[in-house]
């Protein structure tokens, strides 16, 4: 017996269909980095290309190699930029690396240089996060030294908001201020920094080009969004055993949760191997039916118990993880993490069912 982790694609093609909507000013990409967030780019990737979508960006060169096959005539970018060698690689598979140092560049402009052709460049400029990208030395350089960029065509210019999901903090406005001065000495390129909170932000942060990711996913990332995203996932699994236990009994390693009446505990398989965290410990929470059971003890490696004493559950029956009303934004509050990371957790034992697209 397994899990089931239903993925609904026409959600996914709706959130991006709004983002693309409420995106008055450019172009709406979608970020499938991370195997799309845990939901499968192989299968999201191309939804969203036929929805519409023409630009793509991966984290690394391995996911956007094993993409561009199935998704012929778009663009895909790499945001963690180019690796020593791999600049051949790249062109091969005609891939645009998102470039976020001079060492970067350097690697880009021998490759353009080599091939007798110019390649289109994209530049990450820094306004505070501080990970990666040009700062604003090296962005000087660039436009003291042009031959820096010879051979290069700088398509898009890039930044990345530190804290977009709080619309009022005074540095996403600051943020913007910089990138603006930055990019206004790449004459013609088109400039993006709004990730998906960004994208609530208004057409002063829409520019060009938008990054979403999140909100394709369905997570809520932002307070100005008009209404709650589609959810895209329902994760269930059948109970595979029930136990009676007393009062004063313990349940589970370490004897963390001890039941304080006669109490029925349902044990699914399901653990922290499969992306239930291990910090849901007595904190987590399913669905039977309409009703919420409390994860009790610790969650283990492959299984997870919950206190169905109050609910008629039977062996077989269903334990709802995610669904609509208790999405990953929810079990993430619970783990004391965010919806990002149950995504990118979700574990491969899944029996996955797509739908839609
Ligand atoms: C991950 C990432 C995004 C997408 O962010 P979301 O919050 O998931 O929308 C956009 N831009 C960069 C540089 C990223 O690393």
């Amino acid at each position: 017996m397994t899990a089931f982790l239903d993925i609904d694609l026409d959600a996914i093609i709706a959130n991006w269909r709004l983002l693309a909507q409420i995106n008055r000013t450019g172009e709406t990409a979608s970020v499938v980095k991370a195997d799309a967030y845990g939901l499968g780019a192989a299968r999201v990737a191309p939804a969203l290309a036929a929805a519409g979508c023409k630009t793509f960006f991966a984290a690394h060169l391995a996911e956007a190699v094993a993409l561009r096959p199935l998704l012929p005539g778009v663009r895909i970018l790499t945001l963690n930029g180019l690796t020593p060698h791999a600049a051949a690689d790249f062109v091969a598979h005609d891939i645009i690396p998102v470039l976020s140092s001079l060492h970067d560049i350097a690697l880009w402009r021998a490759e353009a240089h080599g091939l007798g052709r110019a390649l289109p460049a994209v530049l990450h400029l820094e306004t505070g996060l501080h990970r990666l990208a040009l700062d604003a030395r090296e962005v000087a350089s660039l436009t003291e030294d042009p031959a820096l960029l010879a051979g290069l065509k700088v398509e898009t210019v890039m930044s990345h908001l530190i804290n977009a999901e709080v619309p009022e903090d005074p540095r996403n406005q600051r943020q913007l201020a910089a990138f603006l001065a930055f990019a206004a000495r790449f004459e013609g390129a088109r400039r993006s920094i709004a990730n998906s909170p960004g994208s609530f932000l208004g057409p002063a942060f829409q520019l060009e080009l938008t990054r979403p990711g999140a909100a394709l996913y369905g997570l809520n990332t932002s307070p100005l969004q008009p209404r709650k995203l589609h959810p895209a996932l329902r994760l269930v699994a059948p109970i595979l055993q029930i136990h009676d236990i007393e009062a004063g009994e313990s349940v589970g390693y370490a004897g963390l949760w001890t039941a304080r009446r006669p109490s029925r505990i349902a044990t699914i398989g399901v653990g922290y191997g499969d992306g239930l965290l291990r910090s849901l410990t007595n904190h987590g929470v399913a669905y039977f039916d309409d009703t919420p059971v409390p994860l009790v003890g610790r969650v283990s490696m492959d299984l997870a118990t919950f206190d169905v004493t109050d609910v008629p559950a039977m062996p077989g029956s269903l334990l709802v993880l995610l669904n609509d009303r208790h999405g990953a934004d929810e079990l993430g509050q619970e783990a004391g993490s965010i919806g990002y990371e149950i995504l990118t957790s979700l574990g491969r034992r899944y029996q996955r069912r797509y739908s839609g697209g």
